[in-house]
């Protein structure tokens, strides 16, 4: 038995974690329930181990992981009752690289699940799907960025199965945000739901480690509505979910460090979810065996329950 495969063993028990979570729940209890209404956190382990193995390649725009990681993004939404936000899931686009001046070209994944009780209003939930190809013949797996939060995506397409949201949701896997945030910033240059009936973006990027258990959210600076949603957050034991890197303290700036950006310069209220950088960033160490897989997994219990409470309270 390898290391991986004892490691496997170690984590994958079968644990469906709660979607909805309820008031005066005790946090072993969410934690460890078989739960009708769940994700699967043995799913969500095995689909970023997946998406983060050298099969593909490091998901550099354009290249051939891209395309596999596109493609099992597809599957899997189609898999999981996720309609495609337009004809197709995919939104295709090409930009200016920023150094070479080259065309590249991109596409985002982009899936539909309708409100039952708004349908005409609109949460957009992302993820970006890519990240540095293969450097030097080394591949960048990308494990936390981003192949976390992609896999998250599927975790609330689970959810939504069971538990139909009151509001329509886009599920969006956005191309080139290292390359920039070309996907998302392409996204909102060309709405294919008008920006007055967005009503908030859940951004999630590099939320699968922390070894303080400290997930970080930024947003409620600029968008106070949006507050209560994460003051009063009800949080498995030791988690923490604090606000801050966004531009009121000395920390590092994440306003506009990912694809929440894009939505943020057109004014569209958005939550941006992300741990802080680590010894593996951007580096090729950024892998599968590197991420802490309770951590992780409470971190997407933690992002959907912050989902739940604003899918109650927007209107
Ligand atoms: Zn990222």
């Amino acid at each position: 038995m390898n290391l991986r495969s004892f490691f496997y063993v170690l984590v994958f028990s079968f644990i469906w974690l709660g979607c909805k979570s309820q008031s005066n729940t005790s946090d072993s209890a969410v934690d460890n329930s078989v739960s009708s209404i769940g994700f699967s956190k043995d799913s969500l382990l095995h689909h970023i181990e997946v998406l983060s193995s050298d099969a593909y390649e490091g998901r550099k725009t354009g290249s051939e992981g891209s395309l596999k990681a596109r493609n099992y993004i597809t599957s899997k939404f189609k898999q999981l009752g996720v309609l495609p936000l337009s004809k197709t899931y995919n939104q295709s686009f090409s930009f200016m690289g920023r150094r070479d001046s080259i065309r590249n070209n991109g596409v985002n994944v982009l899936g539909l699940i309708k409100g039952v009780k708004n349908p005409d209003k609109y949460i957009v939930i992302s993820a970006h799907y890519d990240h540095l190809g293969i450097r030097d013949g080394v591949v960048f797996n990308g494990a936390d960025d981003d192949a976390s939060g992609t896999s998250a995506l599927f975790s609330f397409a689970e959810c939504f199965k069971k538990n139909p949201p009151n509001h329509s949701i886009i599920l969006a896997a956005f191309d080139a945000e290292e390359m920039g945030l070309q996907g998302s910033k392409y996204y909102v240059d060309h709405p294919i739901i008008g920006k007055e009936n967005i009503l908030v973006n859940l951004n999630m990027d590099m939320i699968s480690r922390s070894t303080k258990n400290e997930l970080y959210v930024v947003g409620t600076r600029f968008y106070e509505n949006l507050k209560p949603a994460i003051t009063e957050a009800q949080l498995p034991e030791g988690f923490k979910l604090l606000i801050g890197h966004d531009g009121s303290d000395t920390a590092q700036n994440w306003t506009n460090s990912s694809d929440h950006g894009s939505f943020h310069k057109k004014e569209i209220p958005f939550l941006y979810f992300g741990v802080e950088d680590h010894k593996d960033y951007h580096k090729e160490t950024d892998e599968f065996v590197n991420i802490h897989p309770e951590f992780y997994s409470k971190a997407v219990q933690v992002i959907i329950s912050v989902f739940e409470d604003l899918d109650e309270r927007l209107e």
